[in-house]
């Protein structure tokens, strides 16, 4: 069996033996003791594992790497956890969407003064193409007008 250098950070802080096919060994590394302790104290050594077992191999890393992800923001901030980031990041994007209508709201302004149309300068709206910030197809894209209503 595994010696103790061997042992993945799970099994090290769960005090067992680190079988070769154990399910935590991937993805909490004897290196990074942290990672398993935050996930473990909000999910559970279990219900770890047994959400990682549901799914396919191809995306268990992504999910432990969400899990700890989601965990670290958790014992940081325990009422919102990584919703408070996301929270203070829709703020900080609505700052900048009014920055950026004001400017719009400027520059019409001055072109209008000037007798300009609008296409006589680089359009500032190719800005807003891409928000989805790999928030998936779930994630409404905000516009410039109607700023994004957000509930935690
Ligand atoms: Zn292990």
């Amino acid at each position: 069996m595994s010696s103790n250098n061997t042992r993945c950070a799970a099994c090290k802080y769960l005090r067992k033996k680190c079988p070769s096919d154990c399910i935590y060994s991937p993805y909490f590394p004897s290196n990074d003791p942290q990672r398993f302790e935050n996930v473990h104290k909000i999910y559970g050594a279990s219900n770890i594992a047994r959400m990682l077992q549901k799914l396919p191999m191809k995306l268990r890393e992504e999910a432990a790497n969400s899990l700890h992800y989601e965990a670290h923001c958790r014992v940081n901030d325990p009422v919102y956890g990584c919703v408070g980031i996301i929270y203070q990041l829709q703020q900080e994007l609505n700052e900048a969407f009014n920055q950026l209508v004001k400017t719009q709201t400027e520059i019409a302004f001055y072109l209008n003064f000037y007798g300009l149309s609008h296409e006589s300068i680089d359009d500032p709206r190719v800005f807003q193409e891409d928000y989805s910030f790999g928030f998936g197809s779930s994630y409404t894209r905000p516009n410039t007008y109607g700023l994004m209503p957000f509930d935690p």
